[in-house]
């Protein structure tokens, strides 16, 4: 299904689901009808996730169709991933402590022979409980799970099979295409009972089964009373830093990554080299899956080409000296006076924006890291809550210019 990472395919998915993006959406979105029909929710993730598609194009064209009340469901879920996006800005220490956590999970594998043991059944999809095993072989098969599959999968991981939550968002990294370091970190921390402390999801036999449509019914085999995880550290929100706005003088590149969307060129001339970094080894210390890694690399081609330019994507699997190198090495090949990398968000790309910005700052190189319209409308209402951001949704769709 995501074998074309385009603007083209992406803007076919929409044109095909957009009749059932009103009300057929709010009543059917939650039924999961298995890999060979996603006939009631738009499967645009990993367009959207790979900056392919934005989610203003998404929302305006659902919005020239169906009207608000019909659109509401869909609308705010788009706002969902806007919500966690903005929610890890405000806790970049959340990020931080789950990349150590990951980190030293990995490395207890190798010495833990019962954790490794548990781990391995559970992303192998052999551990008995048959719906569990079979989404375990679907994304890795696919790619992408549906949402409601997703919360079963990472609530059976956590409380039945007692695994650490950060190696089941770790190996959902590895495997969605999809796959993006706020809407997953918080999803997995949401289901344990760490983002709304104490409230946890549980799955539960008779709702598989009811969502399945009776494809499963794990009844008896799951852990249906557990208590919301803790957590002894605590993250206070940070205020969010939005980067100047640099004039763009002289020779101008344009640096894409999966993390840093180009919407809104800020010059009337467009960028005189476009480098198109895919780094998607850094998602995790383990082995990214090659249907990822083919999406993102393909992704960033094509956001290149809408620019005029014929990138090839570089920087496949560099570490962090590798990729300063790399981008040093354009900037200096293709005579760069100013380079303007999108506002990176939160995750694996953005930890290695600090040494590429004073990299290229040394080399008399500026800098410009514009923002998008949508997030700096939406972010300031991600510190909490996700209702607290969804009372705002008419006022934001009014100041981007579309009605709600
Ligand atoms: C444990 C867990 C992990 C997840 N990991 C990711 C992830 O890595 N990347 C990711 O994009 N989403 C993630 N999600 C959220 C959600 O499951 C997917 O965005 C959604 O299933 C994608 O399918 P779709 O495009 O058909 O969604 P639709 O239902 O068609 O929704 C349209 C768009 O809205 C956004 N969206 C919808 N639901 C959510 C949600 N609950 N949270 C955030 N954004 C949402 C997505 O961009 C999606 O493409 C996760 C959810 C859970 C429970």
């Amino acid at each position: 299904m995501f074998t074309d990472a385009s603007f083209t395919a992406a803007k076919a998915r929409l044109d095909v689901v957009l009749p059932g993006l009103g009300r057929d959406y709010a009543q059917r979105r939650n039924h999961d009808l298995g890999a060979a029909d996603r006939s009631n929710v738009s499967a645009l993730s990993p367009w959207i996730r790979n900056g392919v598609i934005s989610e203003r194009v998404v929302l305006e064209t659902v919005l020239s169709v169906h009207s608000p009340a019909d659109a509401g469901a869909f609308v705010s879920e788009v706002f969902w991933r806007s919500y966690f996006k903005g929610w890890l800005e405000h806790r970049p220490g959340v990020w931080e402590a789950y990349r150590t956590d990951v980190r030293a999970l990995t490395s207890r594998l190798k010495q833990d022979a019962a954790l490794r043991r548990d781990w391995q059944a559970a992303v192998s999809g052999t551990t008995g409980i048959d719906a569990f095993d079979h989404w375990a072989r679907e994304l890795v098969e696919t790619g992408y799970l549906h949402n409601h599959a997703r919360m079963w999968f990472a609530s059976i991981w956590i409380f039945t099979l007692d695994l650490p939550w950060q190696l089941g968002a770790d190996f959902f990294l590895r495997q969605l295409i999809d796959g993006d370091p706020a809407s997953n970190t918080c999803s997995w921390r949401w289901v344990a009972g760490l983002h709304t402390q104490g409230k946890h999801y549980l799955a539960r036999a008779e709702n598989i089964e009811r969502f399945t449509e009776g494809r499963f019914n794990p009844v008896g085999q799951l852990n249906e009373s557990a208590a919301p995880l803790e957590e002894s550290r605590h993250f206070d929100p940070v205020p969010l830093a939005w980067p100047d706005a640099v004039p763009l003088t002289g020779r101008v590149g344009l640096l894409l990554t999966c993390d840093s969307h180009d919407e809104g060129w800020p010059a009337a001339e467009p960028p005189a080299s476009v480098l198109a970094l895919a780094v998607p080894a850094l998602r995790s210390p383990g082995r990214v899956s090659d249907a990822v890694i083919a999406f993102e690399q393909a992704a960033l081609v094509g956001r290149a080409d809408m620019f005029g330019q014929r990138a090839r994507p570089v920087g496949l699997a560099p570490d962090t000296a590798g990729v300063l190198e790399l981008v040093c090495n354009w900037v200096r090949a293709e005579a760069l006076e100013t380079v303007v990398l999108p506002y990176t968000t939160i995750g694996p790309v953005r930890d290695l924006v600090p040494d590429l910005v004073a990299s290229l700052r040394e080399a008399g190189v500026s800098i410009s890291l514009p923002t998008r319209r949508h997030d700096r409308l939406s972010w300031p209402h991600a510190s909490k809550g996700f209702f607290k951001l969804k009372r705002e949704i008419p006022g934001i769709l009014e100041a981007l210019g579309q009605t709600f």
